[in-house]
Protein backbone atom coordinates (compact mmCIF):
# COMPACT_ATOMS: atom_id res chain seq x y z
CA UNK A 1 0.00 0.00 0.00
CA UNK A 2 2.06 3.14 -1.04
CA UNK A 3 0.87 6.37 0.71
CA UNK A 4 -1.77 7.30 -2.13
CA UNK A 5 -3.22 3.96 -1.73
CA UNK A 6 -3.48 4.43 1.75
CA UNK A 7 -5.29 7.85 1.60
CA UNK A 8 -7.45 6.43 -0.67
CA UNK A 9 -8.25 3.25 1.27
CA UNK A 10 -8.58 5.83 4.40
CA UNK A 11 -11.00 8.54 2.44
CA UNK A 12 -12.91 5.67 1.24
CA UNK A 13 -13.98 5.25 5.05
CA UNK A 14 -14.46 8.78 5.27
CA UNK A 15 -11.42 9.28 6.77
CA UNK A 16 -9.90 12.61 4.90
CA UNK A 17 -5.97 13.41 5.80
CA UNK A 18 -5.25 16.81 5.34
CA UNK A 19 -1.76 18.25 3.91
CA UNK A 20 -0.56 18.08 7.79
CA UNK A 21 -1.69 14.62 8.39
CA UNK A 22 -0.07 13.04 5.56
CA UNK A 23 3.09 14.77 6.30
CA UNK A 24 2.90 13.50 9.57
CA UNK A 25 2.61 9.72 8.43
CA UNK A 26 5.68 10.64 6.31
CA UNK A 27 8.22 11.81 8.66
CA UNK A 28 6.76 8.59 11.03
CA UNK A 29 7.96 5.92 8.20
CA UNK A 30 11.00 8.42 8.13
CA UNK A 31 11.98 8.16 11.57
CA UNK A 32 11.16 4.65 11.96
CA UNK A 33 12.87 3.26 9.36
CA UNK A 34 16.13 5.37 9.92
CA UNK A 35 15.90 4.50 13.94
CA UNK A 36 15.45 1.19 12.84
CA UNK A 37 19.14 1.24 11.84
CA UNK A 38 20.18 1.32 14.85
CA UNK A 39 17.72 0.12 17.12
CA UNK A 40 15.37 -2.51 16.90
CA UNK A 41 11.79 -1.47 16.56
CA UNK A 42 9.92 -3.16 13.70
CA UNK A 43 10.56 -6.11 11.00
CA UNK A 44 8.55 -4.36 8.63
CA UNK A 45 10.55 -1.67 6.77
CA UNK A 46 9.08 -1.62 3.45
CA UNK A 47 6.97 1.74 2.72
CA UNK A 48 4.22 -0.13 1.45
CA UNK A 49 4.42 -2.74 4.03
CA UNK A 50 4.85 0.07 7.31
CA UNK A 51 1.88 1.75 5.46
CA UNK A 52 -0.39 -0.96 5.45
CA UNK A 53 0.78 -3.35 8.43
CA UNK A 54 1.52 -0.53 10.71
CA UNK A 55 -0.26 2.39 10.02
CA UNK A 56 -3.25 1.14 8.33
CA UNK A 57 -3.40 -1.61 10.69
CA UNK A 58 -3.77 0.43 13.52
CA UNK A 59 -5.88 2.45 12.03
CA UNK A 60 -9.04 -0.24 11.43
CA UNK A 61 -9.97 0.81 15.47
CA UNK A 62 -10.87 3.79 14.05
CA UNK A 63 -13.55 1.84 11.55
CA UNK A 64 -14.74 -0.38 14.31
CA UNK A 65 -15.23 2.03 16.65
CA UNK A 66 -16.18 5.53 15.44
CA UNK A 67 -15.85 7.25 18.78
CA UNK A 68 -12.01 6.86 18.40
CA UNK A 69 -11.84 9.32 15.40
CA UNK A 70 -13.15 12.11 16.56
CA UNK A 71 -14.15 12.00 20.54
CA UNK A 72 -11.75 13.81 23.08
CA UNK A 73 -11.16 10.36 24.61
CA UNK A 74 -8.34 9.64 27.00
CA UNK A 75 -6.51 6.48 25.83
CA UNK A 76 -3.94 3.77 26.74
CA UNK A 77 -1.47 1.95 24.47
CA UNK A 78 0.30 -1.20 26.54
CA UNK A 79 3.14 -2.28 24.91
CA UNK A 80 2.98 0.32 22.19
CA UNK A 81 6.93 -0.39 20.63
CA UNK A 82 7.37 1.77 18.02
CA UNK A 83 3.87 3.25 19.16
CA UNK A 84 1.21 1.05 17.46
CA UNK A 85 -2.09 1.66 17.51
CA UNK A 86 -1.81 5.12 19.23
CA UNK A 87 0.33 7.14 17.04
CA UNK A 88 -1.61 6.76 13.94
CA UNK A 89 -4.55 7.28 15.94
CA UNK A 90 -3.55 10.52 17.07
CA UNK A 91 -2.70 11.64 13.96
CA UNK A 92 -5.83 10.90 12.62
CA UNK A 93 -8.01 12.58 16.05
CA UNK A 94 -6.05 15.26 17.62
CA UNK A 95 -8.53 15.15 20.30
CA UNK A 96 -7.23 12.31 21.67
CA UNK A 97 -5.19 12.94 25.08
CA UNK A 98 -2.77 9.47 25.07
CA UNK A 99 -0.73 7.77 27.22
CA UNK A 100 1.52 4.61 26.01
CA UNK A 101 3.27 2.29 28.56
CA UNK A 102 6.38 0.29 27.24
CA UNK A 103 8.84 -1.75 29.66
CA UNK A 104 11.72 -0.71 26.83
CA UNK A 105 13.14 2.35 28.14
CA UNK A 106 14.84 2.61 24.09
CA UNK A 107 11.54 2.52 22.89
CA UNK A 108 9.99 5.36 24.80
CA UNK A 109 13.21 7.63 24.00
CA UNK A 110 11.83 6.89 20.06
CA UNK A 111 8.53 7.89 21.08
CA UNK A 112 9.56 10.97 22.38
CA UNK A 113 11.40 12.17 19.84
CA UNK A 114 9.06 11.19 17.23
CA UNK A 115 6.01 12.76 19.05
CA UNK A 116 8.46 16.10 19.08
CA UNK A 117 9.32 15.88 15.57
CA UNK A 118 5.43 15.23 14.49
CA UNK A 119 4.50 18.31 16.75
CA UNK A 120 1.57 16.08 18.85
CA UNK A 121 0.48 17.76 22.14
CA UNK A 122 -1.30 15.56 24.88
CA UNK A 123 1.24 12.91 24.51
CA UNK A 124 2.43 11.13 27.77
CA UNK A 125 5.18 8.58 27.59
CA UNK A 126 5.35 6.08 30.50
CA UNK A 127 8.29 3.69 30.76
CA UNK A 128 7.76 0.94 32.78
CA UNK A 129 5.83 -2.81 33.26
CA UNK A 130 2.03 -2.46 32.45
CA UNK A 131 1.95 -4.81 35.72
CA UNK A 132 3.12 -1.42 37.88
CA UNK A 133 1.54 1.00 35.87
CA UNK A 134 -1.75 -0.54 36.67
CA UNK A 135 -1.35 -0.06 40.42
CA UNK A 136 -0.03 3.46 40.25
CA UNK A 137 -2.97 5.77 41.42
CA UNK A 138 -1.76 7.96 38.49
CA UNK A 139 -3.12 5.77 36.27
CA UNK A 140 -4.96 3.07 37.89
CA UNK A 141 -9.10 3.10 36.49
CA UNK A 142 -8.38 6.67 34.58
CA UNK A 143 -8.74 5.59 30.80
CA UNK A 144 -11.63 5.55 28.71
CA UNK A 145 -9.88 3.17 26.37
CA UNK A 146 -6.84 0.77 26.66
CA UNK A 147 -5.39 -1.02 23.37
CA UNK A 148 -2.64 -3.52 23.23
CA UNK A 149 -1.59 -4.33 19.85
CA UNK A 150 0.53 -7.85 19.83
CA UNK A 151 1.70 -8.08 23.03
CA UNK A 152 0.32 -11.24 24.74
CA UNK A 153 -2.26 -13.97 24.73
CA UNK A 154 -5.69 -12.02 25.77
CA UNK A 155 -5.87 -14.25 29.15
CA UNK A 156 -2.17 -12.34 30.43
CA UNK A 157 -3.49 -8.85 28.52
CA UNK A 158 -6.44 -8.56 30.26
CA UNK A 159 -4.79 -7.88 33.71
CA UNK A 160 -2.07 -5.49 32.24
CA UNK A 161 -5.16 -3.42 30.68
CA UNK A 162 -7.89 -4.28 32.45
CA UNK A 163 -7.04 -2.37 35.88
CA UNK A 164 -6.16 0.76 33.97
CA UNK A 165 -9.56 1.22 32.36
CA UNK A 166 -11.82 3.03 33.96
CA UNK A 167 -15.48 1.48 35.28
CA UNK A 168 -17.78 2.17 32.31
CA UNK A 169 -14.55 2.50 29.75
CA UNK A 170 -13.27 -0.27 27.23
CA UNK A 171 -10.37 -2.44 26.61
CA UNK A 172 -9.87 -3.35 22.73
CA UNK A 173 -8.03 -6.11 22.43
CA UNK A 174 -6.01 -6.12 18.86
CA UNK A 175 -5.85 -9.99 17.71
CA UNK A 176 -4.83 -11.51 14.37
CA UNK A 177 -6.74 -14.97 13.63
CA UNK A 178 -6.84 -16.64 16.47
CA UNK A 179 -8.69 -14.03 18.76
CA UNK A 180 -11.54 -16.88 19.23
CA UNK A 181 -9.51 -19.58 20.78
CA UNK A 182 -7.63 -17.21 23.22
CA UNK A 183 -11.21 -15.22 24.22
CA UNK A 184 -12.12 -19.46 25.34
CA UNK A 185 -9.25 -19.28 27.49
CA UNK A 186 -9.66 -15.74 28.50
CA UNK A 187 -13.35 -16.15 29.96
CA UNK A 188 -12.42 -15.81 33.93
CA UNK A 189 -9.65 -13.44 33.72
CA UNK A 190 -12.46 -11.09 32.29
CA UNK A 191 -14.91 -11.94 34.69
CA UNK A 192 -11.90 -11.64 37.54
CA UNK A 193 -10.75 -8.16 36.19
CA UNK A 194 -14.27 -6.54 36.36
CA UNK A 195 -14.84 -7.05 32.54
CA UNK A 196 -17.63 -8.01 30.49
CA UNK A 197 -16.79 -8.96 26.92
CA UNK A 198 -19.14 -6.70 24.71
CA UNK A 199 -18.22 -7.27 20.78
CA UNK A 200 -16.37 -9.06 18.89
CA UNK A 201 -15.77 -7.96 15.41
CA UNK A 202 -13.64 -8.83 12.52
CA UNK A 203 -11.86 -6.82 9.21
CA UNK A 204 -10.32 -7.99 6.58
CA UNK A 205 -6.67 -6.20 5.83
CA UNK A 206 -6.46 -5.73 1.84
CA UNK A 207 -4.36 -7.39 -0.36
CA UNK A 208 -4.95 -11.11 1.04
CA UNK A 209 -3.24 -9.60 4.19
CA UNK A 210 -5.34 -11.38 6.17
CA UNK A 211 -8.13 -10.78 9.52
CA UNK A 212 -7.77 -8.84 12.04
CA UNK A 213 -10.05 -9.10 15.11
CA UNK A 214 -11.05 -6.83 17.82
CA UNK A 215 -12.46 -8.29 21.35
CA UNK A 216 -14.45 -5.13 23.43
CA UNK A 217 -14.09 -5.77 26.70
CA UNK A 218 -16.32 -3.36 28.81
CA UNK A 219 -15.33 -2.60 32.62
CA UNK A 220 -18.34 -3.35 34.78
CA UNK A 221 -16.79 -3.35 37.99
CA UNK A 222 -13.09 -1.93 39.85
CA UNK A 223 -10.30 -4.45 39.94
CA UNK A 224 -9.66 -6.08 42.93
CA UNK A 225 -7.06 -4.64 44.80
CA UNK A 226 -4.34 -7.47 44.04
CA UNK A 227 -4.26 -7.02 40.78
CA UNK A 228 -2.32 -6.87 38.27
CA UNK A 229 -0.08 -8.83 40.21
CA UNK A 230 4.30 -8.79 40.39
CA UNK A 231 5.80 -8.20 36.97
CA UNK A 232 6.36 -11.40 34.90
CA UNK A 233 3.30 -13.65 37.18
CA UNK A 234 0.76 -12.85 34.47
CA UNK A 235 2.42 -14.29 31.95
CA UNK A 236 4.01 -17.19 34.14
CA UNK A 237 0.16 -17.91 35.82
CA UNK A 238 -2.24 -16.27 33.82
CA UNK A 239 -5.31 -15.97 35.54
CA UNK A 240 -7.40 -19.35 34.10
CA UNK A 241 -9.64 -21.66 36.17
N1 LIG B 1 2.14 -2.70 19.92
C1 LIG B 1 3.32 -2.61 19.09
C2 LIG B 1 3.02 -3.11 17.70
O1 LIG B 1 1.94 -3.65 17.49
O2 LIG B 1 3.88 -2.93 16.81
C3 LIG B 1 4.52 -3.33 19.71
C4 LIG B 1 4.41 -4.81 19.83
S1 LIG B 1 5.85 -5.52 20.50
C5 LIG B 1 5.77 -7.13 19.86
C6 LIG B 1 5.45 -5.69 22.22
C7 LIG B 1 5.81 -4.49 23.05
O3 LIG B 1 5.24 -4.67 24.34
C8 LIG B 1 7.29 -4.31 23.24
O4 LIG B 1 7.66 -2.99 22.91
C9 LIG B 1 7.54 -4.62 24.73
O5 LIG B 1 8.57 -3.83 25.27
C10 LIG B 1 6.17 -4.28 25.33
N2 LIG B 1 5.81 -5.02 26.53
C11 LIG B 1 5.79 -6.36 26.71
N3 LIG B 1 5.37 -6.70 27.95
C12 LIG B 1 5.13 -5.52 28.60
C13 LIG B 1 4.68 -5.18 29.92
N4 LIG B 1 4.41 -6.11 30.81
N5 LIG B 1 4.53 -3.87 30.22
C14 LIG B 1 4.81 -2.90 29.31
N6 LIG B 1 5.24 -3.17 28.05
C15 LIG B 1 5.39 -4.45 27.69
Amino acid sequence: MKPEEFYQALAAKKIDLNENQKKQFEIYFHELVETNKVMNLTSITEEDQVYLKHFYDSLILDFVDEKLLTEKLTLCDVGSGAGFPSIPLKIVNPNLKITIVDSLNKRIKFLDGLVNKLGLDNVTLVHGRAEEVGKNKLYREKFDVVTARAVAALNVLNELCLPLVRVDGTFIAMKSEKATEELEDATYSVQVLGGKVTDQKSFELPNDEGIRNFIFIDKVKDTPNKYPRKPGTPSKKPLVK
